[in-house]
């Protein structure tokens, strides 16, 4: 009897499900971790508050890492592994340095991570430490990081291939994200809302929508609205932001690598790129757990911080289809979450002591 291939496909493997849009041929290694597939939640209860009907969230934190960066990440990593590559390189805010960790343990390379010393939320630094990656910390930031990390890669004396979004691969893999949306949807949003960061996802997100509509699986591309950080908005100010600063460290990025991919993403999708507050940022994060049950981190929140912004101002039609991309888990951040929860009651071992503490 053959031995079995595999699990049964119910689940199938992104690289497969969307093989015919991927740069994926067959002596690429078959590397999965379980990525993509992520669900598309419907947001009635927030929906509601914002008096929107058809507002959606796309829960890219049940990715393997908690993380899209793992779509990506498992193509970066089987391209470079087809290429014969031993190690990998990348800057990081944190979820490219726990995608990369654990995708290139599954292929067995050497993980190199620069990262911004105490910049990090700590779920994620801990995530690539117990992947085996060896972890450098810089007395800078990320542009600093990204900076280092793309001349070491140039470098001949050590052979390693950079994984940052500046690599296409990831754009690649991030785009299946916007087929999902579509597939889920059975149509494409009328606006897609993203946090930006390095602006990678929004670029990924843009080419995903015109993939699929060139291909005729849709009949329109929605609307881009991305939104950064108030303290760390580049794209907003039209230039370079040299401290930038933020709680939301997922998208603290002072001069993104793909700054004229997400500029050419808004304005031919006839969207927006806005800066929220860091106020905006962590209401959203709080009503997101607290009326969806859906925790998310910071940076994450930006896209629903940004629709609420725009429905309050009146600029939304009540039914649009609006799809929020949530793009990490709210476990990697614990300090912020330790600061916007409320505290455990304390009450002694017995029934009376605990409907006290309760207030009954
Ligand atoms: C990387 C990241 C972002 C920003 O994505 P870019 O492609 O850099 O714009 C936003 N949120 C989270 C959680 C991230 O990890």
């Amino acid at each position: 009897m053959a031995a079995p291939s595999g699990p049964p496909a119910l689940r199938p493997r992104l690289m497969d499900r969307y093989r015919r849009f991927l740069p994926v041929t067959d002596s690429t290694p078959s590397l999965t971790l379980g990525e993509g597939a992520t669900p598309l939640v419907r947001a009635s209860r927030l929906g509601a508050t914002l008096g929107l009907s058809n507002l959606y969230l796309k829960i890219e934190g049940q990715n393997p890492t908690g993380s899209f960066k793992d779509r990506g990440m498992v193509v970066a990593v089987s391209k470079a592994a087809e290429a014969g590559a031993a190690a990998i390189v990348c800057a990081s805010t944190g979820n490219t340095s726990a995608s990369a960790a654990a995708y290139g343990a599954a292929a067995g390379m050497e993980v190199i991570v620069v990262l911004p010393k105490g910049q990090i939320a700590v779920g994620k630094l801990l995530q690539a430490l117990m992947a085996g990656a060896r972890v450098v910390a810089i007395d800078g930031n990320f542009d600093e990081a990204l900076g280092i990390v793309r001349a070491l890669a140039e470098q001949d004396d050590h052979p390693v291939t950079l994984v940052n979004s500046v690599n296409p691969f990831r754009i690649e893999g991030q785009k299946t994200a916007a087929f999902e949306v579509c597939d889920d949807l059975g149509c494409a949003p009328d606006i897609l809302a993203i946090p930006v960061g390095n602006a990678g996802n929004i670029s990924a997100y843009w080419q995903g929508f015109r993939e699929y509509a060139d291909a005729g699986l849709v009949d329109r591309t929605p609307r881009m609205w991305g939104f950064q950080a108030a303290g760390a908005a580049p794209l907003v100010v039209g230039h370079r932001v040299d401290h930038p600063d933020t709680i939301a460290t997922a998208i603290r990025i002072g001069d993104p690598a793909s700054w004229t991919k997400a500029i050419d993403a808004r304005d031919r999708s006839g969207g927006r790129i806005d800066a929220v507050s860091d106020d905006e940022i962590l209401a959203a994060y709080r009503a997101l757990a607290r009326q969806e049950g859906i925790f998310c981190e910071p940076a994450s929140a930006a896209s629903v911080a940004g629709v609420t912004r725009a429905a309050a101002a009146g600029e939304l039609e009540s039914d649009a289809l609006i799809v929020c991309v949530l793009t990490g888990h709210g476990l990697k951040d614990p300090t912020t979450a330790e600061r916007q929860a409320a505290s455990v009651i304390e009450a002694g071992a017995s029934v009376g002591a605990v409907s006290v503490a309760l207030g009954w």
